[in-house]
């Protein structure tokens, strides 16, 4: 994990630190940010004082000498305002940007950190999650942080008013309240809605990227109406909480507004007796009812800003959520292996997918010695690509033990873990990008050179050579534009680059024809001496690749020995393999 220095600077605060640890680093910047918001505020000041002498002393004297130099002088007030106010847009967005960065990539490493067994909700709930942080964005980098600095100025304000205008300041004082009871009795529901209106924009997103995922089966197998229903009652039910999301907050700007509105009016009728009474003069009037709309102004803002906090929080826990679900990321003492001996042992092992009723595997044994080949048999839904996530560290065991090289692999650091393992999963899947990536997926000691003997392993070299571009051809998302023995291919390259120790490859030839299967058959022979191997498979030509052959039903090894054994043995009854 790379992390700027001046990150541990700071005590790891208790509280979400995937957001307070950014905010804490940005502390100088919003500090500038205050600082020009205060300056701000004191222009306001300033101006209200520059109208109430011109009404007091130059209106009655006629004095056009002193209106000049006060006038220069407002001249240089709005001059460092205007300023200053692009200083505190720029501070907030430069901040704003800083902490979107980190919390991003914060949130990223900690998505593909995330426990499988832990994971909560679909592919689509989850992007729109990610999505989310543009929300929380739009908080750190926009008015909302500006408005809320602004805040503390209202009792300046206020002071200000007292001092000018003595009992004038009762009407503000009397504004505000108002414009926060509006504020504080609409929250709740502004609160619960943006929940609502949130979740059902994931529910949206999700109908969305299943269809957009899906779309050649939804054409063929005639999904288009379920899912139209699907997507027509999220969108329903989204249109419908975010109208009465808006009206609630439309309710609570509106009360501000008129609060604005009947401050300034009041100071303003207030004023007249005052002035009747002689305690107040007309320039001082004209001041208050400039400064106690300021006072109110504040507040008015955060109201118009009010379903925006709503919304952000809603998003601010819906991503708490996530970051606080387990994670894999390695604790300090975490094992990291530079090689692997290559002896497996899966030791009493029960198993339970989170939330199923039954269990995938129980009471499992498996020793594989370091450098044997071994072929897992078995019917679909029998627990063999259980048993290779479970080797892989994908999920951990309820019971029992999963040990690489004697040691559990929970001690293991999992990426570095993996990294020394060859993985081809029973579906294939390619991401965006140039077939080279696809094989090389950044990884270091991953050369040009490695990349074309794995591929001319694999048989992927075969049909590169045919297709235009070669390795430069660009697929598009989850490796479209690539048939699907080609896929198969390219994802056995991946798992053979590097010339890991331990290679598990679950079902690698299912895509592919005899021909093509024969040939990989006879390169990969040569290619796993003295390696281990996890094979899963029903192609019964494979076997030739294996010493050992353990035959899996019901989550537990019913059959184990040499191949040729079990093979005649398997025969006899029925065909299995
Ligand atoms: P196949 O030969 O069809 O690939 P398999 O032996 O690889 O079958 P597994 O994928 O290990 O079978 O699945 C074993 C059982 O676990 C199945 O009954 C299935 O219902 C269940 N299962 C598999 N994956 C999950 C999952 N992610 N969540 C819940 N249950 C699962
Ligand atoms: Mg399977």
């Amino acid at each position: 994990m790379s992390r700027s220095p001046d990150m541990v600077e700071h005590p790891r605060p208790r509280f979400a630190p995937w957001l307070m640890e950014p905010m804490l680093r940005n502390k100088g910047t919003y500090m500038k940010v205050a600082l020009a918001a205060a300056m701000v505020n004191i222009f306001g000041l300033i101006t209200s004082l520059f109208t109430m002498t011109v009404y007091d002393r130059v209106v009655p004297n006629n004095a056009i000498t002193s209106l000049v130099a006060l006038s220069i002088g407002l001249v240089v007030v709005v001059v460092f305002d205007f300023l200053l106010r692009i200083l505190r847009a720029y501070f907030t967005d430069l901040a704003g940007a800083d902490i979107d960065h980190d919390i991003g990539s914060r949130v990223f490493r900690r998505l593909v950190a995330i426990r499988l067994d832990q994971k909560k909700g679909s592919t689509g709930a989850l992007t729109g999650m990610m999505r989310e942080l543009e929300t929380l964005r739009d908080f750190f980098a926009s008015a909302t942080m500006t408005a809320l600095v602004d805040v503390p100025f209202i009792v300046v304000t206020l002071v200000f008013i007292a001092i000018l205008g003595g009992p004038l300041v009762w009407v503000p004082l009397a504004a505000i309240p108002i414009v926060i009871g509006a504020g504080w009795l609409t929250r709740p529901a502004l609160d619960r809605l943006s929940a609502k209106s949130m979740s059902e924009g994931l529910t949206k997103q999700s109908v969305l990227i299943e269809t957009v995922g899906a779309l050649e089966m939804v054409k063929t197998s005639g999904a288009a109406r379920l899912l139209g229903r699907r997507w027509s009652a999220a969108n329903v039910a989204h249109g419908d909480s975010s109208t009465r999301q808006r009206l609630v907050s439309t309710i609570a700007i509106t009360v501000a507004a008129s609060a604005n509105t009947l401050s300034y009016a009041g100071t303003v009728v207030a004023g007249v007796f005052l002035i009747a009474d002689h305690r107040l003069t007309t320039g001082a009037l004209v001041a208050c009812s400039i400064l106690s709309g300021r006072a109110v102004q504040p507040l008015a803002t955060i109201a118009s800003l009010l379903s925006r906090l709503s919304a952000t929080r809603a998003s601010y826990k819906q991503i708490n959520g996530m970051m606080e679900t387990g994670s894999e990321e390695p604790g300090a003492g975490a094992l990291r292996p530079v090689r692997f001996d290559g002896r497996i042992e899966l030791r009493g092992i029960e198993f339970r997918y989170p939330g199923a009723a039954e269990k995938t595997l129980d009471g499992l044994n498996l020793v594989i010695p370091a450098g044997q080949r071994v072929a897992l048999l078995g019917r679909i839904g029998s627990g063999k690509s259980t048993i290779a996530r479970l080797i892989l560290g994908l999920y951990p065991p309820q019971e029992g033990l999963v040990m690489i090289d004697g040691t559990d692999i929970r001690q293991y650091d999992p990426w570095a873990m993996r990294g020394l393992i060859g993985t081809a999963l029973q579906e294939p899947v390619l991401l965006s990008g140039s077939v080279r990536e696809n094989i090389v997926l950044a990884r270091d000691g991953v050369d040009d050179a490695e990349m074309l003997r794995v591929s001319e392993l694999s048989g992927a070299h075969s049909f590169m050579g045919r297709i235009a571009n070669g390795y430069d051809l660009r697929l598009a998302d989850r490796g479209e534009g690539l048939s699907g023995g080609q896929r198969q291919a390219i994802s056995l390259a991946r798992a053979l680059a590097g010339k890991p120790q331990i290679i598990v490859f679950d079902e690698p030839t299912s895509a592919m024809d005899q021909a093509s299967e024969a040939q990989l058959i006879g390169r990969l022979e040569a290619e796993l001496q003295g390696r281990t191997l996890v094979l899963i498979t029903h192609r019964p030509a494979l076997l030739r690749l294996v010493d050992r052959i353990v035959v899996v039903e019901n989550g537990r090894v019913v059959q184990d020995g040499p191949r040729d054994a079990v093979l005649k043995d398997l025969q006899r009854p029925r065909v299995a393999a």
